[in-house]
């Protein structure tokens, strides 16, 4: 595990199963119809059970599902987190078509809602870094800056991020002992 304050507030990069993180949001890297799938979006579904589906079920009948660089939060089921932050991460098509732009907007949007929520802790997974392809690098600096940022005007206090394998683990690490604070 590996911290860094900021502010009095904290960031930590962690190697575990964003399924078990016990914060108040965990966040969900999705898909834009909201339909689940497979990677940490079919374990967070698996762990929470029916409910979590129930209610993407209904913000796609009123909102037609999520875009690319949105969020929205439902409730977390059976997990110990309050509420799963469903956000869909741009697929990796060579970096043009505004992927760092749009995975930053995801971070910052789903801190922003989890910060309306009340929520004083939340755990992120990699976004976009596992069948969207972004480059793991480029995703953890984008990923832990924008953290950085949006958590200095939050009331939340933790941002953790979770990472499934060693070496995704080592570079969000990485990013983090970089981060100029
Ligand atoms: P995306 O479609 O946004 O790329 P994926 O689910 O394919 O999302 O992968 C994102 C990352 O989540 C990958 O590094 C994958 O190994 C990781 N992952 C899969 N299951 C879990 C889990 N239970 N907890 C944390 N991370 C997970």
């Amino acid at each position: 595990m590996k911290e860094k304050a900021i502010d009095g507030k904290v960031i930590r990069v962690l190697q575990g199963d964003i399924t078990e993180q016990e914060v108040d949001a965990i966040v969900n890297a999705a898909n834009s119809k909201l339909l689940g799938g497979g990677g940490v979006d079919g374990a967070i579904h698996r762990a929470g059970g029916g409910e979590i589906m129930k209610e993407c079920d209904l913000i796609r009948k009123e909102q037609g599902g999520c875009p690319t660089g949105q969020a929205v939060a439902t409730t977390a089921g059976k997990l110990s987190a309050d509420y799963v932050i469903h956000t869909a991460g741009p697929v990796w098509t060579g970096g043009d078509r505004g992927e760092d732009y749009l995975l930053g907007s995801c971070h910052r949007e789903s801190i922003r809602i989890a910060g309306e929520k009340g929520c004083i802790s939340m755990a992120f997974p990699g976004i976009s870094i596992g069948a969207y392809r972004f480059p793991t690098e480029r995703a953890a600096g984008i990923a832990i800056e924008t953290a950085a940022e949006e958590l200095e005007k939050s009331s939340l206090e933790e941002v953790r991020f979770v990472l499934f394998d060693s070496k995704s683990y080592d570079i969000y690490a990485q990013a983090l002992d970089k981060l100029e604070k």
